[in-house]
């Protein structure tokens, strides 16, 4: 990809206002790089162990995020940068198993791919997807934290409208 497009991404990322700018990113890159896409994907929020990032039910247009790990990485990074990378990675994830990639050893190296041909080897997404999201949170007692479990949420508008991360 060429430098201003990878300046372009990275821009896009850092002053991502919350979910759906996130995810329009995401939707955009994959469809440059795999030249692939899927409209009307929901995403829901809910509080699950902190080992799971997020998940996808096979056959459904959903991606489900763990709103506790999110918490926690705003909490801890306090970084728009890296709040929005880690959120790019899952959900980047996520969307390929939901267009057709259903074993981790086809998606891991894919989400790879796109970030390093839309961000650069040595950007925050990129580095993500190298070495685990859970890189960003190491030396955390993640077994320990107990994040209270709240009722799950639908983000609303999340294929159109501005979302921020906390209501
Ligand atoms: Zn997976």
């Amino acid at each position: 990809m060429p430098p201003d497009e990878i300046e372009e991404n990275r821009k896009r990322l850092e002053s991502a206002q919350g979910y759906s700018e996130v995810w329009r990113l995401t939707k955009h890159n994959v469809r440059k790089v795999l030249d692939k896409g899927r409209s009307s994907m929901m995403l829901f929020l809910d509080d699950m162990p902190l080992r799971l990032g997020a998940y996808h039910p096979l056959g459904t247009n959903n991606i489900v995020l763990n709103r506790a790990l999110v918490q926690i990485v705003e909490a801890t990074t306090n970084s728009t940068k890296l709040l929005n990378a880690f959120v790019y990675v899952l959900l980047l994830h996520e969307y390929l198993h939901a267009l057709g990639y259903v074993r981790e050893t086809q998606v891991r190296p894919l989400v790879y791919q796109v970030s390093k041909d839309c961000f650069g080897e040595e950007y925050a997404t990129t580095q993500l997807a190298k070495l685990g999201p859970w890189s960003l949170l190491q030396g955390l007692p993640l077994d320990r934290l107990k994040a209270p479990k709240k009722v799950i949420e639908i983000v609303k508008d999340f294929e159109k409208a501005n979302r921020r991360y906390i209501v």
